[in-house]
């Protein structure tokens, strides 16, 4: 019988080759195999750079053989070393082998091939100490039958040069592939013909046959076209089977009411709101009143107003009954957020209260290190439907709070939320889940928001409310400079002379143990750094690692509780300063963030706890310490926090990262433009995509091996179109059950497990 996809590998390649391919690489099946695509082709001919080469490497280079010798080995005459150099055209790499002379026959001079072997040194010269290798031969060479095992007729210009490992190397999969595929019955395509037709896709057969023996590279394109196009499809489809289950499932309608607190926060407020966020508004007053769960994603820039538009849906759902929930990312967020959440309500938010408006409500802040008495008043609360906006942390949730009625969940600042949070989120509300409405900042690339949050509907608002400054961003590079610095924090003083406040941010609190935390305190789930699985969520697609680019510096990044003391008694002796870290107590955190907000404080020295919300419109500067060391969307973030008002603000990007490094082009890069969107897309080009992806498979490895965020848009996107029409159509793939399994192949996290994207 012919092997399939579903055949275990050793009816295809045999027992001892499955073995390895098993052990080593975790291949089992034959469409495993098939789908352990090659990394890249070497080019009949194509020689690699040997001056690339570093030395304890495992290498596979292209070479042609140059010159071959054997000789006696000194200390053992009757043994014979073989030597064998191959050129790049350039440089020399030399071949050892002991007792081989035999493969003198097989290594003659001119010939072209693959030579595979840990790089090591011997007098100067690089060399590969018996090396495996491929000779290509000549063609019709092979039929007189002599060195079949290391000798390989390639049909095509194209050799398939795979992800290898220890002892199994890219021939040994070539072969196994050439062996399966030379026997594999053809294989049936699960993909409709309606889309294989419209969107011009080669059919499965041809299109794992080409990606491993391409006829040429237009025959290798279309293949991974094909293919990236089924893990588009498949992921699509995911999502869209999310989107619907979701949509169905029942929800409290909450209905805008007449006379009720909304109307009255209207007619309350300062300034008129932006069309944006009308028009959104309006789309959340739909969402709520309809039967479904409302899933939501709001982007909008760093003041561009999005709170508002969260507290008029916060206050439709009181209106109708109901509580809402408004999550922040940290404590000093949430505090804050109910401290203007208060302000803005003014007596609304005093029900029970003497000086209660007629319609009203109350605001209970939550967080896990309030004290008891305070955590047992606002715990009641929320549990007798008394409190209408309920403010926390993300812990909130996970702490086993109760809600009488519980309507609306807001999450601000997304992007340190998850799919895993969300949907923990929306099982939260049991038969009737809550409405959920995730806003970020961040602005996410099309291909991700179709990707990472591809559960959720999306709206944008784009336009700043009017009366917003220009922030102007300087880099200030000390190596180069050294001038500039003190110049910088002149400008500080003069910003504070002339009434307004300053950030100092730097990467690092200062104190040994504190750093090993976390600076994002309400988080219980973001706080260790592992990849994959649980821990840091792989796929955050704005959640940076530390850059480790050239050009930064190797010493430890500087430190608030080191730099505060020297600016106090230095350059900035005149100014009153505070502190600002993850680790002060809570109450601390809420003097110094209250001092900061009522101008009793000029600076204000901090790690990134300001980085999201934080709100003082008088904050006009920000000197960002070791900026090197923060990612392209943080220092968008960051400098956010100033210019909140009317008058201009001001970001200096201060590092000591040579001119010309990576590290540098990346401050230039967001000293140049305020565009968010940029920004993202060249943050993303700064990730690994596995990171990125990883999420759309809860936290495990990606399987997406071809599909690039950065570079497929219009796959995803034409994924996403053929993918929500089918599963409208048949929202379990019924007709298709082919499909269904590829599908579930490719998700499901308890299918075969699959190497990550290397
Ligand atoms: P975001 O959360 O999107 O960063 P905020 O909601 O905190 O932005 O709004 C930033 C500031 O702009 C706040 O001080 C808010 O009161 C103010 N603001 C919001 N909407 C408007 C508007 N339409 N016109 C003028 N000011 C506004
Ligand atoms: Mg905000």
């Amino acid at each position: 019988m012919q092997p399939t996809l579903a055949s275990p590998l050793r009816d295809a390649v045999g027992e001892k080759t499955a073995k390895a391919l098993i052990e080593k690489l975790d291949l089992h099946t034959v469409g495993d195999l098939l789908h352990h695509y090659p990394r890249r082709y070497a080019e009949r001919g194509e020689v690699s750079d040997l001056g690339a080469l570093e030395i304890g490497e495992h290498v596979t280079v292209a070479a042609k053989i140059e010159k071959i010798s054997v000789r006696p080995m000194r200390q053992k005459p009757r043994s014979k070393m073989l030597e064998v150099t191959v050129t790049d055209g350039r440089r020399q790499l030399q071949l050892t082998f002991f007792n081989q002379a035999w493969r003198e026959r097989q290594l003659t001079i001119g010939r072209w091939g693959l030579f595979s072997g840990k790089v090591g040194q011997f007098r100067d010269k690089l060399q590969l100490n018996q090396p495996d290798y491929q000779l290509l031969a000549e063609p019709g060479e092979l039929a007189e039958g002599q060195g079949a095992d290391v000798l390989a007729e390639f049909a095509n210009a194209l050799i398939p040069v795979y992800p290898a490992a220890a002892n199994v190397p890219t021939w040994t999969i070539a072969r196994a592939v050439r062996a399966t595929l030379d026997i594999l019955a053809e294989v049936d395509d699960p993909m409709p013909e309606g889309i294989r037709r419209r969107r011009h896709l080669p059919d499965l057969d041809s299109a794992l046959r080409a990606i491993h023996q391409p006829a040429s590279k237009e025959d290798l394109y279309r293949a991974r076209h094909r293919l990236k196009w089924d893990e588009a499809f498949g992921l699509q489809a995911t999502l869209a089977q999310r989107r619907l289950a979701a949509a169905a499932r029942p929800a409290t309608a909450r209905p805008p009411r007449l006379g009720g607190l909304l109307e009255a926060f209207d007619a309350a407020l300062p300034f008129a709101l932006t069309d944006g966020q009308a028009r959104i508004g309006d789309e959340i007053a739909d969402d709520l009143a309809a039967e479904h769960p409302m899933h939501r994603l709001l982007q909008g820039e760093v003041g561009s107003g999005k709170t508002v538009v969260a507290i008029r849906a916060m206050l439709q759902i009181v209106d109708s009954g109901g509580q809402a929930a408004l999550l922040a990312p940290t404590e000093v967020l949430a505090a804050q957020h109910a401290r203007s959440i208060r302000a803005m309500l003014g007596p609304m938010a005093r029900a029970g209260e003497l000086d209660a408006a007629d319609v009203s409500t109350r605001v209970a802040l939550l967080t896990g290190s309030l004290p008891a008495a305070a955590r047992r008043a606002a715990l009641a609360e929320a549990a007798d439907g008394s409190a209408g906006i309920v403010v926390g942390t993300h812990a909130l949730l996970s702490e086993g709070v109760e809600f009488a009625d519980l309507g609306l969940v807001v999450v601000d600042e997304q992007h340190r939320f998850g799919v895993e949070q969300r949907d923990a989120l929306r099982a939260k509300g049991g038969e009737t889940p809550p409405h959920v409405l995730v806003m970020t900042a961040t602005p996410i690339p099309r291909t991700v928001a179709m990707t990472v949050f591809g559960d959720l509907e999306t709206s944008a608002l784009t336009q700043l409310p009017s009366g917003r400054s220009p922030i102007a961003t300087s880099v200030v590079p000390v190596a180069e400079k050294p001038g500039w610095l003190a110049r910088a924090w002149q400008r500080v003083n003069e910003e504070v002379a002339a009434g307004h406040q300053a950030y100092i941010v730097c990467p690092r609190i200062g104190e040994a143990a504190a750093d090993e935390e976390d600076e994002l305190d309400g988080m219980n789930f973001d706080s260790d750094s592992g990849r994959a699985g649980g821990g840091r969520r792989a796929g955050d697609p704005t959640l940076e690692p530390p850059p480790e680019d050239e050009g930064t510096s190797k010493r430890p990044p500087l430190a608030v509780l080191e730099v505060a003391p020297k600016l106090a008694e230095g350059p900035l002796s005149e100014l009153r300063i505070g502190i600002l870290h993850g680790k002060l107590p809570p109450d601390e955190k809420d003097a110094v963030m209250g001092d900061f907000a009522a101008h009793r404080l000029d600076v204000l020295v901090a790690t990134t706890v300001i980085e999201v919300g934080v709100d003082v419109p008088n904050s006009t500067a920000m000197v960002i310490m070791d900026a090197d060391r923060f990612g392209v969307s943080q220092l968008h973030q960051l400098r956010g926090r100033v210019g909140r008002g009317s008058a201009a603000g001001l970001c200096l990007l201060v590092t000591d990262a040579p001119a010309g490094t990576k590290a540098r082009e990346r401050l230039d890069a967001v000293a140049s433009t305020t565009d968010g969107f940029e920004l993202a897309q060249l943050d993303l080009e700064q990730r690994r995509e596995g990171d990125v992806l990883g999420v759309a498979q809860s936290g495990r490895r990606s399987r997406l091996k071809l599909l690039s965020l950065m570079r497929d848009e219009d796959v995803i996107h034409d994924a996403r179109t053929e993918a929500t029409a089918l599963i409208a159509e048949d929202p379990e793939l019924r007709a298709y059950p082919g499909l269904a399994a590829a599908v579930d192949a490719l998700v499901d996290p308890d299918a075969a497990d699959y190497l990550e994207k290397t």
